[in-house]
């Protein structure tokens, strides 16, 4: 039977921590957050490569803090990104050393939105407690969130023996990847408990574990979720890279977001040499717009092609739209409130070209092999236009942003006066 129920999934309860203006858990919007791969102490790389994410729509951005050179730069990289206009909340990694660089580094302390703490990598024996105290120490005194994200390579050992000596003594032990997820969640949910008992708001913790298997992840966070509402930052870590990381990263995230888990999330793609960082941001916006649960961009349906067109000239006027509508978000998104939800289709032939033309705001059929060479546009579901000639592609889009501007700029208009 097919479901009469069109409503999005519940969301988990969870708090609600502010970073800055950006709000993660409480039913606030899914934010979608990326990382960069630059020497953070090389400000004009990193500056230019923050600048970049937040363009495509990264919401927060986190850089690596790992040296002194790192630490010294993330003021001056606040500060060019301010010249700029770009506001993106800015998050600081810390493995190892964090609680020197905060402490020796005060302006870097204070300019960053948040932390991210690894609880494998603050530090080893007694120096562990000491360190991840003065980590938290640090964050409350500057008022900053903090990331507890544990990662599944750099498990804390002491928890992860704990686990597996209380394992080997039942008599019938898990499997060690059983034991592992265990042991992931605890070090998340014992490191939270012991930053709250350090004057740690419960409001400004957020929680990941981070796993690179897709069943891992979704035990995981199923656990996670169940025994805690702290806010959940999702992602797969180490994904991998083109197809196979979206993949994975899909496959895992999309099960659990449909299960109302996760209140913020990132894709961790591994670029091609000299690739796009931003891709990472495009592909986490599409997970969460596809699944409907928010919309970034208007949606270009386009269809997959067949032996009924011989032409590639349907895939260069998607490519083209899809272009065109991305690359004019950034203003559009001010100008024309709303327009991320346009829905356009560009479709091969006669067989579903109408059809799924007169299902989008605007659709065009192109003529498959032995069509006569005409392309109807649908308009709002109605036939408007039959294009034919040269010009198709650029007549087609002048359609497009014709309608973006009654469209949307009616509701902008509308909401001004
Ligand atoms: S719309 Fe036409 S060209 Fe496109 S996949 Fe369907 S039959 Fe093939």
């Amino acid at each position: 039977m097919i479901s009469a129920d069109t409503h999005l999934p519940p969301r988990r309860p969870s708090r609600q921590v502010k970073i800055r203006d950006v709000a993660i858990g409480g039913n606030a919007p899914i934010v979608v957050q990326s990382m960069t791969n630059t020497d953070t102490a090389d400000v004009a790389s990193t500056v230019a490569q923050v600048a970049a994410l937040a363009q495509a729509g990264s919401e927060l951005v986190r850089v690596t803090v790992n040296s002194a050179e790192a630490a010294a730069a993330v003021p001056e990289i606040r500060r060019q990104l301010d010249r700029r206009g770009v506001t993106v909340p800015l998050v600081g990694d810390f493995h190892y050393n964090g609680h020197k660089l905060l402490t020796d580094f005060p302006e870097c302390a204070m300019v960053l939105d948040k932390y991210r703490i690894n609880p494998g990598n603050v530090g080893r024996g007694s120096r562990r407690d000491e360190q991840f105290a003065q980590l938290i120490e640090l964050a409350c005194r500057y008022d900053k969130p903090v990331r507890i994200g544990v990662n599944w390579g750099s498990l804390d050992q002491e928890v992860l023996a704990r686990f597996m000596d209380d394992n080997a003594c039942l008599p019938d032990p898990a499997p060690v990847e059983i034991v592992m997820r265990h042991a992931l969640v605890a070090s998340a949910l014992e490191s939270a408990a012991m930053a709250e008992q350090l004057g740690l708001q419960k409001d400004r913790i957020i929680l990941s574990c981070k796993v690179s298997g897709v069943q891992d992840l979704i035990a995981v966070y199923r656990d996670l979720a169940a025994r805690c509402d702290y806010p959940l930052h999702l992602g797969l870590t180490e994904a991998g890279m083109g197809s196979k990381g979206i993949v994975a990263s899909t496959a895992g995230m999309a099960i659990l977001l449909q299960e109302g888990i996760g209140d913020t999330i990132r894709v961790s793609l591994t670029p091609e040499p000299n690739g796009d960082r931003t891709q990472e941001v495009v592909v986490a916006q599409e997970i969460l717009q596809t699944m409907g649960l928010r919309a970034f961009a208007p949606m270009v349906t386009a269809c997959p092609g067949c032996g009924r067109t011989t032409s590639t000239y349907f895939q260069e006027l998607a490519s083209r739209i899809q272009g065109y509508l991305r690359d004019n978000m950034p203003l559009w998104r001010t100008r024309y409130p709303g327009v991320e939800h346009l829905h356009v289709a560009v479709m091969g032939c006669v067989v579903n070209g109408p059809g799924e033309s007169k299902l989008a705001d605007i659709g065009i059929s192109l003529p498959g092999s032995g069509e006569r060479p005409v392309a109807p546009v649908y308009v709002d579901g109605q036939k408007t236009v039959t294009l034919k000639g040269d010009h198709i592609a650029e007549e087609f889009q002048a359609i497009v942003f014709e309608y973006v501007q009654r469209r949307y700029g009616a509701d902008a208009a509308r909401q001004a006066g």
